[in-house]
């Protein structure tokens, strides 16, 4: 495509921050390095940025005000939620010249609904207080995270977050029925519609869903609300062949339906590294299992759902697909379980390096990816330990590799590149994503345009540069 590349784009000048300062009022521009430091840096660590100001707009209308006056002035912006991003899209370069952007502050809940089944809130929310609100309601909000403490609504839409609820409830984006978003220009977009029929034309909600900050500013969403299940019933079942976690997947799915609320999977390294890392984690089984899945049923009928589990291990454990299992008997014990799910990422830190894979292939294919990958990471980096864990009945595989023991980290993240691309490679043979569910902000970039078409890269940069022309939103991002 013939695109022209975005005008230089502008250092702000001191005069220019104050007069930004000046929107959000002093309290709220930072522009102190030891108030600034949480906004520059990432969880893995991977990029540090650097700005003139960090901007935490309190309201729509100071959002769109900030918007008007960077387009006229030609400066970048860098939109940030909760900063737990794992591809570095919401850290600002380090040429110090962007702005950031924090949604934080904005944290109003608008409207709930539960006749509608509908909450209309602000960006800066967290999940878990977006989950909280809903629940008050008794209603349930199911999108769901390790990292839902700290990462805000306005996130979740920008990255079309996934998590551990995707295989009953779908994606953020399956989630949200309109959008209240400031353009590039500083125009406000009033779409907080709450109807599920809606056919007038191009989908513009669907744009800005997992645009990662490249073509607007979301602001406000209206969400979707389901019933809350009446109780759950969650068990850690050991496993013993990789072969066996697609039949167990499959008879879980097929006697359970949509009750089936999770299907979790770790390898036995993982689990291990969950254990060690970890304090006060609890492993249940006296003897590892190469493989581990932890199953969560929903119920609308009191006391159905732990038989349910019952029977369907019963099943697994006749046909040789599981070789042991827990299942919770309170609640406190389902959260043991799931705690040792979710404190894979952090757990993995105390192992040195890790280079990071977000992929998805077909179901099926899970197991031969995660062979086929193990041969290719070895061919790269003899030694290396790869740590699959994920959401299997997404397809879904966190593909981390870990350094090998004693090799220098640095030495080891070097070969990051070189990696991925091997294990990109056997995820494009089997027809899968590079990146499920975490984006591709800065980390992908480069590797983008090896996996779309041309005709995919051509449209997505025309969209581009009809939504934010000057090429001021969050640049060096995605595209
Ligand atoms: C321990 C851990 C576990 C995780 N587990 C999961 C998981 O299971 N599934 C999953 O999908 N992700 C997961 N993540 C990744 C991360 O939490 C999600 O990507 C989340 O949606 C990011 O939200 P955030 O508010 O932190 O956004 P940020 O990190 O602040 O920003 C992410 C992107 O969104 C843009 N952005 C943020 N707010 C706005 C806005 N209001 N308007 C426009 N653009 C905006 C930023 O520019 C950036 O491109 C995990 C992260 C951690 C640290």
């Amino acid at each position: 495509m013939n695109q022209r590349p975005p005008r230089t784009l502008a250092t702000p000048t001191a005069d220019l921050v104050a007069r930004f300062a000046e929107i959000v009022g002093p309290a709220y521009a930072l522009t102190d390095p030891a108030d600034q430091q949480p906004y520059l840096t990432e969880w893995r660590d991977l990029y540090i940025g650097r700005t003139p100001v960090v901007l935490r707009p309190g309201s729509t209308d100071e959002v769109a005000r900030i918007m008007a006056l960077a387009s006229e002035a030609q400066v970048a912006i860098v939109p940030q939620g909760g900063n737990t991003g794992l591809v570095g899209a919401q850290i600002p370069s380090e040429s110090a010249t962007e702005i950031v952007l924090s949604l934080g502050r904005m944290k109003c809940i608008r409207a709930i609904d539960p006749a509608g089944a509908s909450m209309t809130v602000e960006a800066g929310l967290t999940l878990s207080e977006v989950q909280a609100a809903a629940a008050e309601q008794g209603r349930l909000f199911p999108l769901s995270m390790a990292s839902e403490g700290s990462c805000t609504i306005g996130g979740n839409l920008a990255t079309n977050a996934g998590g551990v609820a995707v295989l009953a409830y779908g994606t953020a984006r399956n989630l949200t029925l309109g959008l209240e978003v400031v353009t590039a220009a500083g125009e406000i977009w009033d779409g907080l519609k709450s109807l599920k029929k809606d056919n007038t034309g191009y989908d513009l909600k669907d744009l800005f869903i997992g645009s990662e900050g490249t073509l607007g500013i979301i602001t406000a969403a209206t969400l979707k609300l389901f019933p809350a299940p009446r109780e759950k019933a969650t068990a850690l079942a050991a496993v013993p062949r990789l072969d066996d976690l697609l039949p167990l997947f499959r008879l879980a799915a097929d006697e359970a339906g949509s009750a089936l609320t999770a299907f979790e999977f770790l390898s036995e390294r993982a689990l291990a590294f969950v254990a060690k890392h970890t304090p006060g984690a609890r492993l249940p089984f006296a003897n590892a299992a190469p493989w581990y899945v932890l199953l969560e049923i929903s119920g609308m009928e009191e006391g159905k759902a732990e038989s349910f589990l019952e029977r369907i291990l019963t099943a697994a454990t006749e046909r040789g697909l599981v070789s042991d299992a827990v299942i919770a008997r309170s609640l406190v014990q389902a959260q043991d379980l799931w705690r040792l799910r979710e404190a894979m990422s952090e757990a993995q830190k105390g192992e040195g390096g890790s280079i990071k894979h977000d992929i998805s292939v077909p179901t099926p294919q899970i197991a031969e990816f995660i062979v086929r990958a193990a041969e290719v990471v070895e061919g790269i980096c003899a030694g290396a330990r790869p740590v699959p864990f994920g959401h299997f009945g997404d397809g879904n595989v966190h593909y981390n590799v870990s350094q090998p023991i004693g090799m220098d980290r640095t030495r080891y993240l070097a070969l990051w590149e070189p990696m991925s691309r091997a294990v990109h490679g056997v995820v494009a043979e089997l027809g899968g994503s590079i990146s499920a569910e975490h984006g591709i902000g800065r980390l992908k970039r480069a590797e983008l345009p090896l996996v779309k078409s041309a005709a995919e890269m051509d449209m997505m940069r025309r969209i581009k540069a009809a939504l934010d022309p000057k090429g001021i939103l969050n640049p060096g991002k995605l595209l």
